[in-house]
């Protein structure tokens, strides 16, 4: 089922999600099931799956030189959302990319989420990768997020690529984009960020889901804002909770957003990175509470990869 209409099901009622990562290439799939686990009595109506970008790796010839090679560390996006859509009966929602994708291989992807009854995609730019310093779109493919947002619609119309085939199945993928409360790291203000993110509903996206923030009021404000610039679709907040003292340096250095003087000054008194996690779901489920009492659609965690500190707080308010 769609996301917007998981949405619409519930009349109002606040629910559950969370986004994980695929396991490192090599790894087994059931540290995902064991993570995903603890979950699952929670009921979240779909599961967010991401995508990592391709990196460069060096390979030691033995002859003092090195062999440049690209490879992506984390593969698999979409046999898992097809995996954990079976195993679990729940929606999975694929993050698809413009970065590192020709235009015919993200049509390929999306026939196989068709395929496998996948009906909601999240469309996204991508970050630069490691090397690079700003984002370079692939030879032949997209280059911003509404550039994939309008590929996937004209799926949605039976429109394919080079108009080879002639189309009597229409895939109906419902559509997530991504939207910044602090604004995007490389958009000039917040307001010429907002005209971008309009430009993705009007390309067809559905819904937003919120880069991480810390201090519910940026939410509340970029929702009036995104209202008052017209984007009318469910804008779903995404929350992480704080793990690690060295949050304190990466967060705000990786995803450009501030983190609030008392939270910051909480996590500088813990003795330990236990500590620091139990003061992570504390503030997570105090901003989830009112989240949740303002009436959010969603509630939508990122785990990375690991479900103890999202099930103590969804255990306080699912
Ligand atoms: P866009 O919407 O394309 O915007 C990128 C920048 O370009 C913005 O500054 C925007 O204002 C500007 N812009 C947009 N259109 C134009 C235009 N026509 N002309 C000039 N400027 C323009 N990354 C991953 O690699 N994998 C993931 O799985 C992943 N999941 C994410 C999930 C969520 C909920 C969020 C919030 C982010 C996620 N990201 C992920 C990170 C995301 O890829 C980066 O934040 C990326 O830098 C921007 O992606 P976007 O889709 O918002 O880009």
């Amino acid at each position: 089922m769609k996301v917007t209409n998981h949405i619409k099901k519930a009349k109002g009622k606040t629910l559950f999600s969370f986004e994980i990562i695929p396991p490192q290439k090599g790894r087994s799939i059931q540290e995902l099931y064991n993570n995903i686990d603890p979950l699952m009595e929670f009921n979240p109506p779909f599961i967010d799956v991401t995508t990592s970008r391709e990196q460069y790796i060096y390979i030691d010839k033995g002859d003092g030189l090195l062999d440049r090679k690209i490879t992506r560390m984390r593969p698999g996006t979409v046999g898992i959302c097809a995996a954990i859509k079976h195993k679990y009966n729940v929606d999975t929602v694929p993050h698809v990319l413009c970065g590192g994708f020709t235009k015919e291989e993200t049509e390929y992807l999306l026939v196989d989420c068709h395929y496998l009854g996948i009906d909601n995609v999240m469309a996204l730019r991508g970050d630069a990768m490691s090397h690079q310093k700003y984002f370079e779109p692939s030879k032949g493919g997209n280059h911003y997020a509404t550039d994939l947002v309008a590929q996937i619609q004209n799926l949605n119309c039976g429109k394919y690529l080079h108009d080879v085939v002639e189309s009597d199945h229409k895939s109906d993928f419902c559509i997530g984009v991504a939207g910044y409360p602090e604004k995007h790291m490389e958009a000039p203000s917040l307001q010429a960020d907002l005209r971008r993110l309009k430009e993705k509903v009007n390309a067809g996206a559905d819904y937003v889901v919120t880069q991480m923030f810390f201090d519910n009021e940026k939410y509340f404000e970029f929702v009036e804002k995104a209202k008052e610039a017209g984007i009318n679709v469910p804008i779903i907040p995404g929350i992480k909770p704080l793990a690690v003292k060295r949050h304190l340096q990466i967060l705000p250095q990786v995803f450009k957003i501030d983190l609030p003087e008392t939270l910051v000054n909480e996590v500088e008194k813990c003795k330990d990175n236990k500590q620091v996690r139990q003061v992570g779901v504390e503030w997570a489920i105090k901003q989830s509470e009112e989240l949740k009492k303002a009436g959010v659609p969603v509630l939508h965690y990122y785990s990375m990869g690991k479900s103890d500190n999202i099930k103590a707080i969804a255990s306080k308010l699912f």
